[in-house]
């Protein structure tokens, strides 16, 4: 999901999270007001609308890192000691405070969040909602200092919003231009143009609680519906929620609903962000995303210097992924796999580690044709033949754990190395583009390991047998891989590449009555990790896509962008315009099945 999903699902839920919270969560000291996010984060608004974060310090850090987590900058660090009574040992039971100006662009955006949940954005801009959390309406010179980063642009949200007065009053909405917002709030402002609010209206009769949305022109119940508002894709669990669903609704013939029919949705087959303000699912999810939100990628890697990047094609050997007429995932995925490593090798300095190789070497040939990848075994020592599926999956995560442990001992870092799996889907033929799925927090809190001989055989496994994660863990993992699926949402966005119309990232799978996430994400140790579906194979618009050459180049290169951008490098359009050597029909154009 964007983080326009996140904003325009917030409204209210946080101000329900302070009723539900123990008292302690809310501390009126003076007018202030404070708002915990986590064990280890508060947010506070005082006299005069000062903003202050509070945070403890992780277990081990010290005053350097902490001042270069929440502020990025060391020059900082004076003032902080100066507000904290000259702390200098830090301690994990003390909070220290950081004023919002010397804040970093993603923890203002959390203050801003925490404060002021109802506060939305479009693609003209940032929303405001005055909400005198002190007691008294914000001023218009405080506004456009947390928005915009300089309280003098407030004339030009005075003209914007045509107002007389200087003087706000509470529940007034106050919009603050694109133009003139920060980076970030500009960035999440430029994501909401997708996410448009969705008009529900909430009710209960005999059944229980319900959500009524009227179908809108073109809109058809198995998308728009079920698939939008449920998060169901599979066709079996799509068709069996429309069937009950129109049940429900009294719609007969679900191929002529007229437009505007009022559709009612069980409140518990809604996704969490769909749900009421003060449905105990959605006060979770929206507590859990800003949580993860705390956690971004911060390392630059220029040309992506020290940078290891595991890349992992899905299926092969005996596992050939899903088939639809004729057109088989493990290829067409291990084609995109060889595409994207070669652009790596090409046009950055990153490490490629592939988990999986065919006995032949990689072939991208000018044909739209793809080799097999019968041949393909897991890169264990020794290499696994892929006769199990299942184990094929475990033996790639057990990998990425071992990569990453090695590139640790050699002076990498978590941070510098990432995980991406190539797969492609098959879901409901309605449901077309890029999917990326990351680890959600709470599917994650199992240990886990495998025994027996054929896992014992390998090194990976016998250097680490079991995995389990911290909290602090699991929490930067989603953080972060969400931050990485951003960016690759983005480059495809930026290529014209299809994307799912209305969530493509996803922390967990839906299927069967059962949420999960995919276990080569589930076990794996790199913190930003994410399995991506780069289209649908049952959309015949989509399969069109994948067997054409000049599609997988773009995906490829989309990619590669992505991870460009997430290490700070420059966006988007780089590896296109980078790619002098490349054969000229990749570059630039439309794939073939498009052109007609
Ligand atoms: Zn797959």
């Amino acid at each position: 999901m964007s983080g326009a999903a996140r904003r325009t699902s917030g409204t209210g839920a946080l101000a329900w999270l302070l009723l539900l919270t123990s008292p302690a969560a809310i501390a009126e000291f003076r007018g202030d007001k404070t708002i915990v996010v986590s064990p280890e984060l508060k947010v506070s608004i005082g006299e005069g609308d000062e903003i202050t974060l509070s945070a403890r310090p992780l277990p081990g850090e010290g005053l350097d890192a902490f001042v270069k987590r929440f502020t990025e900058d060391p020059r900082t660090k004076s003032e902080i000691l100066s507000r904290n009574e000259g702390v200098k040992l830090l301690r994990n039971d003390v909070f220290v405070r950081v004023p919002y100006r010397l804040l970093s662009e993603n923890y203002r955006r959390i203050a801003i969040e925490a404060l002021f949940p109802r506060d939305a954005s479009d693609a003209q801009g940032w929303v405001h909602r005055v909400s005198a959390l002190t007691g008294k309406p914000e001023s218009l010179w405080r506004i456009a200092e947390w928005f915009t980063g300089d309280g003098l642009n407030y004339r030009e949200i005075r003209a914007a919003n045509g107002l007389e007065s200087l003087a706000t009053e509470s529940g007034q909405v106050v919009r603050i231009p694109l133009k003139l917002l920060t980076p970030t709030f500009r960035d999440e402002a430029g994501a909401a143009a997708t996410a448009p609010t969705l008009p529900l209206e909430f009710g209960r009769d005999e059944k229980g609680r319900y959500a009524l949305y009227r179908l809108q022109r073109g809109e058809a119940l198995y998308t728009a519906v079920v698939v939008r508002l449920t998060g169901r894709l599979h066709a079996e669990d799509v068709n069996a929620k429309a069937a009950e669903i129109a049940e429900r609704s009294g719609i007969t013939d679900v191929r002529s609903i007229p437009v505007g029919y009022a559709v009612k949705i069980p409140v518990e087959d809604l996704s969490p962000e769909f749900r009421p303000p003060d449905d105990p699912a959605r006060i979770e999810e929206e507590k859990g995303r800003l949580e993860a939100t705390q956690f971004v990628n911060r390392v630059r890697a220029v040309n992506l210097a020290g940078v290891t990047f595991v890349l992992d094609a899905g299926h092969g050997g005996r596992d050939t992924g899903a088939r639809v007429e004729g057109v088989e995932e493990a290829r067409h995925v291990y084609d995109l796999a060889c595409r994207v490593e070669r652009l790596l090798r090409a046009h950055t300095r990153a490490a490629v580690v592939p988990t999986v190789r065919r006995l032949t070497p990689c072939s991208e040939g000018r044909s739209d044709a793809v080799s097999d990848s019968r041949s393909a075994r897991v890169m264990t020592n020794p290499p696994y033949a892929i006769d199990d599926p299942v184990a094929g999956v475990n033996f790639r995560w057990y990998l990425a754990n071992s990569v990453l442990r090695r590139a640790e001992e050699h002076g990498g870092s978590e941070d510098r190395t990432v995980f991406v799996s190539l797969h492609a889907d098959s879901l409901h033929p309605a449901v077309r583009g890029l999917m990326v799925y990351i680890p959600g927090e709470k599917y994650l809190k199992t240990s886990f390991g495998k025994s027996g001989d054929l896992y014992r055989a390998r090194r990976e496994v016998r250097e680490e047998p079991r995995v389990s994660f911290s909290r602090r863990e699991r929490i930067k993992a989603e953080g972060v891989s969400r931050h990485l699926a951003e960016k690759i949402v983005g480059a495809f966005r930026a290529l014209g590449l299809p994307l799912h119309a209305f969530q493509p990232i996803r922390r967990n799978v839906i299927r069967g009555g059962r949420e999960w996430v995919p276990a080569i994400l589930r076990y794996n140790r790199i913190p930003a990790r994410v399995l991506i579906e780069v289209c649908n194979l049952n959309n015949p618009d989509d399969r069109k896509l994948l067997v054409s050459r000049n599609y997988r180049e773009k995906v490829a290169q989309a990619i590669v962008s992505a991870l460009v951008d997430f290490y700070g490098g420059p966006g988007a359009q780089t590896v296109t315009a980078r790619r002098g050597g490349s054969p000229p029909e990749a570059v630039d154009s439309q794939p073939e099945t498009e052109r007609r």
